[in-house]
């Protein structure tokens, strides 16, 4: 992607950065800012050392750099943001390619947009959702019990969501390998349960299409235990998680989206952390003694108290440690692969749905495009649909043309919308699984055995290393509220060594 663009935007936001540091690290930083005619050499030494600057290391940079301890982010591409992505539609529109919702319950994103002055908007909810099975298309509303579950599989959807929420009531968050079904629950699949409990083959069809988009896997893939956990986490101390908060738009982890995307948000956080933050350093082996830290990039070895590992757990184990790291956490990063997702996002001279009375969402069992939204800009001056590739369905449709993959995702989209959805002014793909840096998305997706084996060494630090990135969170595991938990909780931990 154009990583200029963000040196351009982050410029633009530069007052706004200011206003995130706080009037007092400002006045500091100007007092340190070196005279522009007197270059000084970059240094490479810092209290803490940050690998990854995704919403996680950013987090915690900022955090580090508050109480008052220097800090340096080696970040390996060629931007910041990591799963977080504008992408420019022109008219001075963007879309995301990345994560784009906030929702209710997420405090700490939310508190983190405030901070940085950055403006939410509702999601575009108003009118019909569009359920398609079979070659059919029926309508239903999201203002119902269901929510953004199809009607029509009640009362099916609604007795299967009841019992995972409530199953996943005893599950703990910081500990779910200690739930007391543990063992049993993660020694089958979300297929096995679906399966057991007699599910039908159109609640089948919906549950995969829902597991694609969340997170980019089949049921088959992913532990019944994890999904649990993924459901508790959708809440925060004072809301338990459920399914309807994870999935809705209305009331839940949709709700919101950002005026000018998510991209503001790292590109905010960094334009403030300056030179603090070295792009194209990809670190490739961390070194711990008795007394501190080296962290090598290709070129350089940069050398701290303590060091946190923002990036996925898959990623995080191709780094080289020396001493190695315990076979505990060693085998765990083996066992966290990333979902595979990807978006097709189409633009439209007007969101046209919307005259025909619909949201923009659909739910689907005919890929490869399964779960839509409107993506519009806030004013809906032009027309954004975007569809969620996941799973098999991303597996399968990666291996073709890029014109058989457009052709394929519109055609999805004409199914939901009517054929003047096959004529977009512009459409992009992004496929995460071939990111080098993240390999896949949106999260890590545990297979049964995984949490209960090794969850334990999820964020239990390795001498001076600490870990963060949203799959160490707690609460919104796999969400942008999750990275920034994971960056304030790693941040800490490292200050207090
Ligand atoms: C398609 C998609 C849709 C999503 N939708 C939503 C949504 O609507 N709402 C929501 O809340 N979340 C959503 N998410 C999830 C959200 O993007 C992530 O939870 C969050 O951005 C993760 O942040 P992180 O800092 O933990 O990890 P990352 O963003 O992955 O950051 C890790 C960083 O580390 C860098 N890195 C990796 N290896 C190295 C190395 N060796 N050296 C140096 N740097 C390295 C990477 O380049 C990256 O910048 C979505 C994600 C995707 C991809």
């Amino acid at each position: 992607m154009d990583d200029n663009r963000f040196t351009r935007r982050t410029a633009i936001a530069g007052a706004a950065a200011a206003a995130a540091l706080g009037s007092a690290q400002v006045a500091e930083a100007k007092k340190r800012k070196p005279h522009k005619h007197r270059r000084r050499a970059l240094t490479r030494r810092a209290d803490v050392i940050v690998v990854g600057a995704g919403l996680a290391g950013l987090t915690a940079a900022r955090e580090i750099l508050f109480k008052g301890k220097s800090v340096i982010v080696l970040e390996a591409r060629g931007r910041v943001g990591g799963r977080i992505l504008n992408h420019d539609i022109g008219g001075g529109h963007v879309t995301e390619l990345g994560a784009e919702f906030v929702g209710a319950t997420q405090d700490h994103i939310n508190g983190l947009i405030d901070q940085l002055k950055i403006e939410r908007f509702d999601t575009y909810d108003t009118g019909q959702n569009i359920y398609y099975t079979n070659g059919s298309k029926f309508t239903f509303s999201d203002t119902l019990p269901t929510g953004a579950a199809p009607v029509q599989l009640a009362p099916e959807a609604a007795v299967a969501i009841t019992q995972l929420d409530q199953m996943s009531t005893s599950v703990p968050l910081d500990a779910p390998w200690t739930a007391p079904n543990a063992a049993e629950w993660d020694s089958q699949t979300l297929y096995t349960w679906l399966k057991n409990n007699s599910a039908s083959p159109q609640f089948m069809g919906v549950a995969s299409a829902a597991t694609e988009a969340i997170f980019g896997a089949e049921p088959r893939e992913i532990s019944l235990l994890f999904t649990l956990f993924y459901i508790a986490a959708s809440g925060n101390e004072s809301n338990p998680g459920t399914f309807e908060r994870n999935f809705n738009t209305r009331g839940g982890g949709q709700a919101q989206r950002i005026v000018g995307g998510t991209g503001l948000i790292p590109a905010r956080m960094a334009q403030a952390l300056g030179r603090r933050v070295r792009l194209h350093s990809p670190v490739t082996r961390i070194v711990q003694t008795r007394t501190g830290v080296t962290v090598h990039t290709d070129k350089l070895a940069y050398h701290g108290k303590r060091v946190i590992v923002a990036t996925p757990p898959p990623i995080a184990g191709r780094i080289s440690y020396e001493p190695g790291l315990s076979a505990l956490r060693d085998q765990l990063t083996q066992r966290m692969p990333m979902g595979s997702l990807m978006k097709a996002e189409a633009v439209y001279d007007k969101p046209f749905w919307r005259d025909q009375g619909y949201t923009g969402q659909a739910i689907s069992d005919v890929g490869p495009v399964k779960v839509t939204f409107d993506n519009s800009p806030p004013d809906g001056s032009v027309g954004v649909l975007m569809g969620f590739i996941g799973g098999t369905e991303a597996r399968r449709l990666t291996q073709k043309s890029a014109a058989d993959q457009q052709a394929a995702a519109l055609q999805s989209f004409a199914n939901y919308f009517g054929d003047q959805a096959k004529s977009p002014k512009e459409f992009v793909r992004f496929n995460w699984t071939t990111e080098r840096w993240n390999r896949g998305c949106p999260v890590s997706v545990l297979a049964p055995g995984t949490l209960l084996d090794f969850g334990e060494a999820i964020r239990r630090p390795e001498g001076r290393i600490h870990w963060a990135g949203t799959e160490t969170s707690t609460y919104w595991n796999g969400y942008m509220d999750g990275a920034v938990r994971s960056g304030e909780r790693a941040a800490a931990e490292a200050l207090a060594g």
